[in-house]
């Protein structure tokens, strides 16, 4: 996530998180001949967190393994159609391949996240090499991880690991997006308010740095990257660009994972040009307030 909680600290709580997963999952998950199967998952997961408190499930359907903490009947109902619907919308406009292998969506008590993620300011997390999903924060928080996950298997069969700013700018612009009946509609973040006076002012990173950006460097001015990427996608959904931009940063990966070469052809423009004209757009984002 991209609150100022997104630090250096959160790459340490995730190898933690990644090792506690693992590590405390029985013989299924370790080094293993196969993979464990989504049945074998859950009775780790039962095993490690226990019956009080938690909702077991595995979603056939959908590929989805829960254990979540405090829900009801109807919260439970909720969660699971939002996702649906969230995957549904994303297939619809953006990723060709569906998830194969199974995604554990852990939403832990509080106690237990508190021990699974050592950093207070990491409010979810997406891993892939675990294809686990963990959320503290229901809503926004979970909207965005889960869109890594469904992001990790549209690139898994090509063997792609794409750049830093477009897998957050893809889990930033979901946040605010609406997925109903899995159509997929983009709005204004509510990142976007402090950045769109940023944009005015030119202060924000040339999209020419922010492309080749590490997630080390990333992470570091986090106000500003996962705006900026979330920002440039929405302006790409826009202007219908953004299946093409997508489709063409795939096909051009090999010789350039950076995406400028998808950017410049989708928008006819060079890149330079192209961050003005975005930043332009961004600054005079007035009245498209956040909800
Ligand atoms: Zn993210």
């Amino acid at each position: 996530m991209g609150e100022a909680g997104e630090s250096m600290k959160r790459i340490a709580g995730i190898v933690v998180l990644h090792c506690i997963l693992l590590c405390g999952a029985g013989p299924a998950t370790q080094p293993a001949v196969r993979p464990a199967t989504a049945e074998e998952t859950l009775a780790a997961l039962k095993e490690r967190f226990g019956s009080e408190g938690y909702r077991y499930e595995i979603d056939i359907e959908e590929r989805l393994i829960f254990a979540v903490a405090a829900a009801d009947d109807a919260a439970f109902d909720r969660l699971r159609a939002s996702l649906k619907e969230q995957a549904e919308a994303f297939h619809a406009e953006l990723f060709k391949h569906k998830p194969v292998h199974y995604v554990t969506v852990l939403m832990p008590t509080v106690p237990d996240y508190r021990r699974l993620v050592k950093y207070k300011n990491v409010p979810g997390a997406y891993i892939d090499s675990a294809r686990t999903l963990i959320a503290r924060d229901r809503g926004y928080v979970v909207t965005h991880e889960f869109t890594h996950a469904l992001h990790a298997a549209d690139r898994e069969p090509l063997g792609q690991t794409h750049a830093v700013w477009i897998t957050e700018g893809l889990g930033a612009m979901s946040e605010a997006a609406d997925f109903a009946d899995g159509k997929l509609t983009l709005r204004d973040n509510p990142r976007f308010g402090d950045l769109r006076f940023s944009a005015s002012r030119k202060a924000v990173i040339p999209l020419e740095r922010l492309i080749v950006m590490d997630q080390r460097e990333f992470v570091k001015r986090p106000n500003l990257t996962y705006g900026q990427s979330g920002s440039v996608m929405l302006y790409l959904w826009e202007h219908k660009l953004l299946r093409e931009f997508y489709d063409t940063y795939k096909s051009t990966y090999a010789e350039d994972p950076t995406g400028r070469a998808a950017l410049e052809k989708v928008t006819g423009k060079k890149l330079p040009d192209f961050h003005s004209e975005w930043r332009e757009w961004l600054a005079a984002r007035k009245g498209k307030a956040a909800k």
